[in-house]
């Protein structure tokens, strides 16, 4: 059935009048699908947590080299960069994450993970590439492998990247601190793709401005005075200080933030005590905080400390017992912003392409994505990340019909329908790269 269903889709995109530029490019990719498929299995058997991707960035980087791109490893961490230089003209960033998550897969599917990792932290779990960055990387290769293959039809500079870490927000800032812009070319303009559990396998989703948000983890220790629970008179109890705090964080968004405006502020974990008649000396609480602009992300980060700050001297907590409010600057991930006129100029391209029905508008979500950082670094980088659809239209269909959740990224039941996803990936990305380097 799936193979029917990419049959479709190829009629329907080859039906559509192309620049002849990229016109043979949908047979191509249908020739090179059962091979890439092949590469997808082995990718989504074997996951590799966040740092620890060698195997995958292996398995790239030597399809890179047999195409005849210049490939360099450890790239911030295990990143690669793979360079073809073809003649005067643009460079272009391509870029694909190759991290899996700490998800045991419950797909039942039968090339499903089995693999089992113990983590830094200690704790045995399955492994599975949850958020898709398997067809993710198969679809990089795809695309190198036509822009290879059709060398004669381009001029520029191709950078082909894959990226560790993203799950973590680090990978794309550790390539970038290891050189990636000033030991490669640097790019005029930054690609990627990423799978959508949202919307039907084969659609294209595309969101100009704003697309992801800002994401912040912070942690807060609540100090309090323990003892006994008969005696609260004696003490300085942080589980009633930490359900203030976390009652008055709910201020933040509601009533400081303009109802204009995107935030998230989520306590997502607390943690204090140990039994029912001790009151406890500490509190923990995790937070989740979200944004788009750097303003709204200043203001709850500064908002967060002063209430914490604030309901501590409210409960008269002494001056050296004040709440510690962190905020982990390694892990995190600036809003992703596609360049608007680019976007909206890359989707007319693609609706050309692909039909108006196959490729939509899309709402901006509060994700994070560490892409953002490739056009970040300089505001002269025009970017865009595009969704591409991977639930099977059965499935879609028949959970709309009966009111159905279907599984989001990360679930351990995702599974996306993976050849349309690299199909759909795969031309969609080598027709946009090979439109910003025309032939001179
Ligand atoms: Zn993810
Ligand atoms: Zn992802």
């Amino acid at each position: 059935m799936m193979r029917i269903l990419w049959a479709a889709a190829a009629a329907l995109a080859l039906s559509v009048p192309a620049a002849a530029q990229t016109e043979a490019l949908g047979g191509e990719v249908g020739k090179q699908m059962p091979s890439l498929m092949e590469i997808y299995k082995d990718l989504h058997a074997n996951p590799e947590l966040s740092f620890m991707e060698v195997r995958s960035a292996g398995i790239l980087a030597a399809e890179a080299r047999k195409l005849g791109f210049q490939v360099t490893e450890k790239v911030g961490g295990t990143g690669i960069v793979a360079v073809m230089k073809n003649g005067p003209g643009p460079v272009v960033l391509v870029r694909a994450d190759m991290d899996g998550l700490p998800v045991t897969e419950q797909t039942g599917l039968a090339g499903a993970s089995k693999i089992r990792v113990t983590t830094k932290e200690g704790v045995e779990t399955g492994v599975m590439h949850a958020c898709g960055h398997d067809t993710h990387m198969t679809a990089w290769i795809g695309v190198a492998r036509l822009m290879a293959a059709n060398k004669d039809k381009w001029s520029g500079t191709l950078v082909m990247i894959g990226q560790p870490a993203e799950e973590r927000g680090a990978g794309a800032r550790m390539m970038l601190e290891d050189g990636l812009y000033t030991r490669f070319p640097k790019p005029q303009y930054a690609l990627a793709f990423h799978d959508a559990a949202q919307f039907p396998a084969g659609m294209i989703g595309y969101t100009p401005g704003y697309a992801l948000a800002n994401v912040d983890s912070v942690d807060i220790t609540v100090k309090g005075l323990g003892g006994h629970g008969a005696y609260p008179q004696t003490t300085k109890d942080p589980i009633v200080l930490a359900s203030r705090i976390v009652g008055a964080l709910q201020t933040l968004v509601s009533r400081e933030i303009s109802p204009l405006d995107s935030a998230v502020v989520t306590v997502g974990s607390f943690h204090a005590g140990a039994k029912h008649n001790i009151i406890s000396d500490e509190a923990k609480l995790q937070l989740t905080v979200r944004s788009y602009t750097d303003e709204v992300r200043d203001h709850l980060l500064d908002g967060i400390a002063r209430i914490a700050k604030g309901e501590a001297i409210a409960a008269g907590i002494p001056e050296d017992k004040m709440p510690v409010v962190s905020v982990d600057r390694n892990e995190f991930t600036p809003s992703t912003f596609n360049t608007p006129e680019f976007t909206e100029e890359m989707a007319t391209f693609l609706k050309g392409r692909f039909s108006d029905q196959r490729v939509v508008q899309m709402p901006p979500v509060m994700g994070g994505e560490d892409f953002s950082r490739f056009g970040r670094e300089d505001k002269s980088i025009k970017s865009l990340i595009i969704w591409v659809g991977g639930v099977p239209r059965a499935e879609y269909d028949a959970a709309k019909k009966e009111g159905r959740t279907l599984p989001s990224l990360h679930s351990p039941f995702w599974a996306p329908e993976a050849n349309t996803v690299i199909a759909t990936a795969t031309e969609a990305l080598t027709a946009m790269t090979m439109k910003l380097m025309p032939k001179q």
